[in-house]
């Protein structure tokens, strides 16, 4: 019995050892594997405190950025709100990608519930010109029809770009691929997406001078412009009047046509929107809406009631349709711009203007605009959308 008892006593104090040993072997395994962990952050690059704020995560997140190189922006990236466990791949490869992009832009992206990886290359294209939800909705929703990004880029270094009418840029290029995207932006932002007086608005009058009226902008009936001034016998065919600054300038001009032989002489200044309405209507009945709209502005869109236009003749008294054919014309092209003048409905631009060329109106828009507009040689419609708007 006694020894019976003596045998038991041994074996368990060797179980107990065999345990204890065991325990230590774990505990052994695990101190390894943490050490391993630990000098592999460390090798990477990442601090004491970054460790510490890592080996929070999951084992396999841990895992997932031990493949990748040191990122300086991963802990922002883990301690935010919007940390999402599953994208910590995506948000490591592609901040590691684009260095040079913004990683908040590159986090919000990713983050984005419509974001798509196999975009990833369009998105960046475009990230620093547009804030997340843009770049995603147009690149999703165009991509399809063209390659965007090579198009959008294009479009994007475009002189007169607007970024506020991406939008209306690719839309119409969808319907108008033969057109370059110079004419592209050209056309949007004289509003030729739209057709004539649809979606028109009042004229933005606190532009002063350089008030925009034309088939998408109009004046009030009730608007008469105040300083006009009535133009001297010595300039003008007709009774004319105008603002004081135009006609100043209309002065200068005039004059110095004079010294090269040359007579330039009003015969319409501003109109009223009464007579303006009287001279349409007669156009239509005459000539039909579709003709008179050609040459005649419906009440409240002619630029006349502006009272910074003028119309021309010279010491012939030759009709609007000859006009473009005297030396007049030939100098005034050239050197109107000098007296702060444009030529308002040009060769070649009636596509734009909405007006058949009109070689004898001149628009005052002061010498820097009117300079600008003669060297770029784009319409008023062009130069006010871009710099005015
Ligand atoms: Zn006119």
């Amino acid at each position: 019995m006694k020894r019976k008892r003596k045998v038991n006593k041994k074996r368990i104090v060797i179980l107990f050892l065999l345990l204890i040993i065991i325990t230590l072997l774990i505990i052994c395994y695990i101190c390894t594997l943490f050490n391993s962990k630990n000098s592999s952050l460390k090798d990477i690059g990442y601090n004491n405190l970054e460790i510490t704020e890592i080996e929070k995560l999951t084992k396999s997140e841990i895992d997932t950025i031990m493949n990748y190189e040191y990122n300086k922006n991963l802990i922002y990236i883990i301690d935010s709100e919007n940390y999402n466990p599953n994208k910590l791949d995506l948000y490591l490869k592609y901040t590691e990608k684009y260095k040079d992009i913004d990683y908040l832009k590159i986090f919000e992206l990713i983050n984005h519930e419509d974001f798509n990886e196999d975009k990833i290359e369009d998105y960046v294209n475009i990230l620093d010109k547009y804030d997340v939800n843009s770049v995603i909705k147009y690149i999703n929703e165009y991509n399809n029809d063209f390659k965007l990004s090579d198009d959008l880029m294009a479009l994007l270094n475009e002189k007169y770009f607007i970024n506020d009418y991406l939008d209306r840029y690719l839309n119409y290029y969808k319907n108008h691929k033969d057109l370059t995207y110079s004419e592209i932006v050209k056309r949007v932002n004289a509003k030729l997406d739209y057709t004539f007086y649809e979606d028109s608005k009042e004229s933005d009058l606190s532009k002063g001078m350089y008030t925009l009226v034309n088939k998408f902008y109009y004046l009030d009936k009730d608007y008469i412009p105040d300083d006009l001034v009535t133009v001297s016998g010595i300039y003008a065919r007709d009774t004319a009047q105008i603002k004081r600054v135009a006609y100043d300038n209309f002065v200068k001009l005039a004059d110095d046509a004079r010294s090269k032989g040359l007579t330039l002489k009003v015969t319409t200044g501003y109109r009223s929107y009464n007579f303006q309405a009287t001279l349409y209507n007669n156009y239509v009945k005459a000539d039909g809406v579709k003709n008179a709209d050609t040459y005649s502005a419906r009440p409240g869109y002619s630029e006349h009631q502006l009272g910074y236009s003028l119309d021309l003749t010279n010491k012939n008294n030759v009709s609007f349709d000859e006009f473009a054919n005297t030396p007049e014309y030939k100098w005034l092209k050239d050197n109107a711009y000098k007296y702060g003048f444009i030529l308002r409905y040009p060769k070649g631009k009636e596509y734009i203007t909405g007006y058949i060329f009109e070689a004898w109106h001149i628009r005052y828009v002061g010498i820097d605009i009117a300079t600008y507009i003669y060297e770029n040689d784009i319409t008023y419609e062009e130069y006010y959308e871009y710099f005015l708007r």
